[in-house]
């Protein structure tokens, strides 16, 4: 139902967890996708040789922390494609303290590789798809950034400002022919989360008992609203923040 056939689409942090599913699906739908990614080239690499048409893909190693790892990426984007219809601003990571031993660095770290990636990638994406007159952008949050976190409060700050962000972007690009959209997800069961969910049974069972559809989500269960709100059915919905929680937290 859902094609994306000629479509190029970039996932950043697609070597692992959320972005690997993102780049299974679009791949499966028929999309040619840029597989960005930090320092897992191995799993990169596997999951290349794993979608079909593995020539169609590319592989493109950058930190989306910095400028210029984000110029590198996106000048290899049109280099290979000439063009790019979706930005999925997904790479992050979960790093926490408690606030009192939090350092300035700690601090700097998850806002640079979580916030400023995606104003990183959203301004390189939004320049090449005001030339167009189209493009879906999609951003990736967390229930932390809705509800905050204890002991993650960096992590939570990172995550709420995305929507904000999100939320600008879609007032600011709509009349340029730009949909942006967020996802927001609870617990996702990916190395992120491993911490959390795969060493302590009952550590996980108690998370699971807080999200009233009683599972943590898969990679899968994120990728695809993810496709959806790339997809022409999602082509009027704008500046959502779209929960992929099982129903843990109930705001938009
Ligand atoms: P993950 O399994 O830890 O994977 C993180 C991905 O981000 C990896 O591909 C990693 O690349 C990449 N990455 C990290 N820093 C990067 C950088 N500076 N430049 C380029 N790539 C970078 O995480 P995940 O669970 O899939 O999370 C994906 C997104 O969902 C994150 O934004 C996260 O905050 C959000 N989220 C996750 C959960 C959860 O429970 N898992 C819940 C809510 C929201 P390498 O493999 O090369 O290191």
């Amino acid at each position: 139902m859902i094609s994306m056939t000629g479509k190029a689409v970039l996932v950043t942090g697609a070597s692992r967890g959320i972005g690997a599913a993102c780049a299974r699906l679009f791949a499966a739908a028929g999309a040619d996708v840029v597989l960005n990614y930090l320092r897992s080239d191995g799993p990169a690499r596997d999951l290349l040789q794993e979608l079909p048409g593995p020539g169609n893909h590319l592989l493109a190693q950058a930190d989306v922390s910095s400028e210029a790892g984000v110029q590198g990426l996106f000048d290899a984007v049109l280099g290979t494609y000439r063009k790019l219809d979706v930005l999925v601003a997904n790479a992050g990571i979960w790093e926490g303290s408690p606030i009192q031993d939090m350092t300035e660095s700690d601090w700097e770290r998850t806002m640079r590789i979580n916030l400023k990636s995606v104003f990183l990638c959203c301004r390189a994406a939004a320049r090449i798809m005001r030339e167009q007159k189209e493009g879906r952008i999609i951003t990736v949050s967390s229930t932390a950034g809705q509800r905050g976190e204890a002991f993650f409060s960096s992590y939570a700050a990172s995550k709420g400002a995305i929507i904000s962000f999100t939320k600008s972007l879609a007032s600011e690009l709509g009349p340029l022919g730009i949909v942006v959209n967020c996802v927001a997800p609870g617990w996702v069961d990916t190395d992120m989360a491993a911490s959390a969910l795969r060493s302590d049974a009952e550590a996980r069972q108690t998370i699971e008992k807080a999200i009233p559809l009683g599972r943590v989500a898969s990679a899968e269960d994120v990728a695809g609203p993810i496709l959806f709100l790339a997809s022409p059915l999602a082509r009027h919905i704008q500046g959502e923040v779209l929960n992929v929680n099982g129903g843990s937290v109930l705001c938009g």
